[in-house]
């Protein structure tokens, strides 16, 4: 299954269904070939349920009496797989970490439905790389009998096994949301990634029917609200719809949004009268204000008026301290700000903060984890040109998430010079002082004072 699914909002769909096992409870064990971690966690929703130890074999096994019927997870070290569990489930897997999807298989009772599930994201994979190189470019006419073959063809999948598994009531609603809601998304999203491929304008008034699944799309359902396919196909929605609504009414000009404030509050307002359901509404509201605040390129002013719009329209989120938190640490990375005062790691082992190493200089800090070989191969690379063409300034490398030794030895046999090499010890210590969200990311500093919070090492203007 695509990981990339995961990323925040996992999994769900409670079914009320029963189905007559002979007994209610679930039992779910497997094998875990290349163990990352010690565990495997199952989950449901944004909840964790239990987590078992595997045993010397890399063996695990959860016994569930009392589970509902559903869609759950379950997870190991990084790595998040949907399951699908109705009563009386007994239910085998075998994977090997070295390659998740691909190796993993569901035996034992219970195992027809999620196989279906396993093989339909794994075909989508690869269709999606077709979509995305091919089907995008074609008119809305061609592009849409292309998208309603291969939804058909998965539902006519889905009713073989039907007739031949006998799937529970809520085994067949959960494959048929899923399946729909992955084309149903791709349709939200051709125009802008046919303008996109096309250079073509962008096509606010699609043929009649392109669009007509969407008399049927409920918002107000709870056990979907957790869907992954459902999820991303609300946010398509809305941000198709606040387009063409701001491009009718409001601010686009040339195709392009002119205030990145308007755009957004204008999608809370349309969020707000769309939808019903609390988690879904809060999952959307807070969808929105990552994704405005995070780009990190609009005025304090600005960012200060859509937080109030935020906290107007939906004062009870349950993501309220994390917004606010992101908030107020964009507010302290802006322009003219002090550089947070972060503790780090010199080469010998002191403490020293942020402000002490920037202090009567210009600084260049950036980024780097010993995770990735490559990445810090470009990085020093990066900053080995800048630094001949910005002699004023100082690189100032920040390693995150490496142990002593690796970080160490990567910087010894580096050409990059020890003194200006730190690490930060408490990665989410980091990410919420400094905004770091993308691995690129450089902040420009002239005597501790920020220049540039939010530029990268090969955006940033010295
Ligand atoms: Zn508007």
């Amino acid at each position: 299954m695509n990981r990339n699914l995961f990323y925040l909002f996992l999994v769900i769909l409670a079914s009320c269904t029963e189905r007559e096992k002979s007994s209610p409870n679930v039992f779910f064990a497997g094998e875990i070939v290349n163990p990352t971690s010690k565990k495997v966690f199952l989950s449901k929703d944004d909840k964790v349920l239990d987590s078992v130890r595997l045993d010397e074999n890399s063996r695990f096994s959860f016994n569930l009496p009392s589970i509902e019927e559903g869609l759950y997870h379950f997870n190991h070290g990084n790595e998040y797989q949907y399951i699908y569990l109705g009563k009386g489930d007994s239910i085998q897997i075998r994977l090997n970490t070295m390659d998740f999807d691909e190796s993993l298989v569901f035996s034992g009772k219970g195992s027809e439905i999620n196989n279906f599930l396993l093989d339909f994201f794994l075909a989508n994979e690869e269709e999606e790389l077709l979509i995305l190189s091919t089907y995008f470019q074609m008119n809305p006419l061609e592009f849409d009998k292309k998208i309603e073959e291969l939804r058909t063809e998965k539902l006519a999948l889905l009713s073989q096994l039907q007739s031949e598994a006998e799937l529970s009531k809520g085994e067949q609603e959960i494959a048929e949301v899923i399946i729909n809601y992955t084309y149903y998304n791709y349709k939200e999203k051709f125009p802008f990634e046919h303008r996109k491929r096309t250079g073509e304008k962008l096509i606010s008034e699609m043929p009649n029917n392109f669009y007509a699944y969407r008399k049927d799309v409920n918002f107000d359902n709870e056990n979907l609200t957790y869907l992954t396919p459902y999820y991303n196909f609300a946010k398509s929605h809305l941000k198709n719809l606040s387009y063409i609504g701001c491009e009718k009414k409001c601010g686009i000009e040339n195709e392009e949004v002119i205030s990145q404030l308007h755009f957004n509050r204008h999608k809370l307002s349309l969020i707000d009268s769309l939808i019903r359901e609390k988690d879904l509404k809060d999952n959307l509201f807070r969808n929105v204000a990552m994704e405005y605040l995070l780009r990190g390129g609009d005025t304090e002013e600005n960012n200060e008026i859509f937080i109030n719009d935020f906290h107007l329209r939906s004062q009870n989120n349950k993501h309220l301290g994390e917004i606010n938190e992101l908030y107020e640490g964009i507010r302290n990375m802006q322009p003219q700000k002090k550089i947070p005062n972060l503790l780090v790691k010199d080469f010998d082992g002191n403490n020293i903060s942020l402000q002490e190493i920037a202090k009567d200089k210009k600084v260049a800090f950036y980024f780097w984890s010993g995770n990735s070989k490559r990445y810090f191969k470009d990085v020093v690379k990066r900053v080995s040109e800048l630094s001949k063409t910005n002699k004023d300034y100082l690189f100032v490398g920040i390693n995150y998430k490496t142990d002593d030794i690796t970080w160490r030895g990567m910087v010894s046999n580096s050409k990059l010079d020890k003194s200006s090499q730190y690490k930060a010890d408490d990665f989410k210590e980091l990410t919420k002082t400094l905004i770091f969200n993308k691995r690129n990311k450089c902040i420009i500093t002239d005597d501790a004072t920020i220049v540039d919070g939010f530029t990268t090492m090969w955006a940033a203007n010295f």
